[in-house]
């Protein structure tokens, strides 16, 4: 790592001085509408004294708008007086998808939550990556990372953290999982979890904390009310905001195997036969997909490898082969 050469990104804000500050992560951008251009990050730091550091970002994937609703609105209202310690707030991780309303970078097609550890000398979202990876990371002690479903996928509104060799690490994670209170709370599986900023944080020791808050690319006014809580609630259970943790009723979801997952075999029109939050018996058909070429095909139907309730489902009305159609968790205790 120390080989690497230093990150192209040049904060606007002192991370080790007291008080609020907004500024920006200005990343070099030559392009052909600006010659010597920048992406310009927004990044505010709420630092008071010593205590923890608590790393919060949104906007990771472009399309997702909760995480970003609730801190923005978190930047505007931390008052340094009921804080002990740093809070730096990064609403929009992936800033050009954000801007461009897509899950990906609109200048380099990156996927941020697959380009971990980055580049300093890679593309812009691998530069982005890499100052997360080397800069950021290293100071924080809790990582939440907010994400809901984008324009293709629409979940259970639910905070999550993943199940973890270093059970220490684990047991923490999911204590501020618990903190948050949101609906539902999720010990998390991924399909591949290689270049995450997930894996990232959990491979360096650091307490990292995840959402899914609902889909659609866009937001409701439930799951930004929970994202607002949540946050806040995550902040007092660190101890770096003053104030008792809203404690709210949480069921605890698992995603045991890859059986949770059901992925579409034919491209089409998607019937979901169960809705968000329903249960689902293992044999249940959960979608059909209708073909659309002509008349007279029956439709594919989507069944449960295994019993539990629907906890996200594929969004838009037409899917492809190969979309995730849906996911099921288990509700535990
Ligand atoms: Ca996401």
């Amino acid at each position: 790592m120390s080989a690497l050469r230093p990150s192209p990104i040049a904060p606007t804000v002192d991370f080790e001085r007291d008080g609020v500050q907004h500024g920006f992560l200005r990343l070099p951008y030559s392009r052909d509408d600006s010659a010597w251009g920048s992406v310009m990050i927004p990044v505010c730091v709420v630092r008071s004294g010593k205590g923890s550091t608590a790393l919060l970002t949104g906007g990771n994937h472009g399309d997702e708008y909760e995480g970003p609703l609730a801190l923005y609105d978190l930047a505007r209202t931390l008052d340094p007086k009921n804080v002990s310690g740093t809070v730096i707030i990064v609403p929009a991780m992936n800033y050009p998808a954000f801007r461009a309303g897509t899950r990906t970078s609109p200048i380099d097609k990156g996927n941020m939550n697959r380009s971990f550890p980055g580049r300093p000398d890679g593309t812009v979202t691998e530069k982005i990556a890499d100052y997360f990876q080397r800069e950021l990371l290293p100071r924080a002690d809790i990582v939440f990372d907010f994400h809901s479903g984008g324009k293709t996928l629409d979940f259970v509104p639910f905070c999550a953290a993943h199940t973890l060799p270093d059970k220490a690490q684990e047991k923490k994670a999911f204590a501020a999982v618990e903190a948050f209170s949101a609906p539902f709370s999720m010990r998390m599986t991924e399909i591949d979890a290689v270049g995450m900023y997930d894996t990232a944080a959990e491979e360096m020791g650091k307490v990292f904390v995840t959402t899914e808050l609902g889909g659609g690319g866009t937001s409701r006014a439930e799951t930004v009310r929970i994202a607002r809580r949540g946050i806040l609630n995550v902040l007092r259970h660190a101890g770096i905001v003053e104030g008792a943790v809203e404690k709210g009723r949480t069921q605890w979801l698992d995603m045991p195997s890859g059986d949770c997952f059901a992925f579409a075999e034919e491209d089409g029109m998607i019937e979901t036969m169960v809705d968000l939050g329903e249960p689902v018996e293992e044999g249940q058909v959960v979608a059909r997909i209708h073909p659309v070429g002509r008349t007279g095909q029956a439709p594919q139907e989507i069944r449960a490898r295994m019993s539990g309730l629907l906890a996200a489902r594929h969004f838009p009305g037409l899917v492809k082969a190969g979309d995730c159609v849906s996911v099921l968790g288990v509700a535990v205790r």
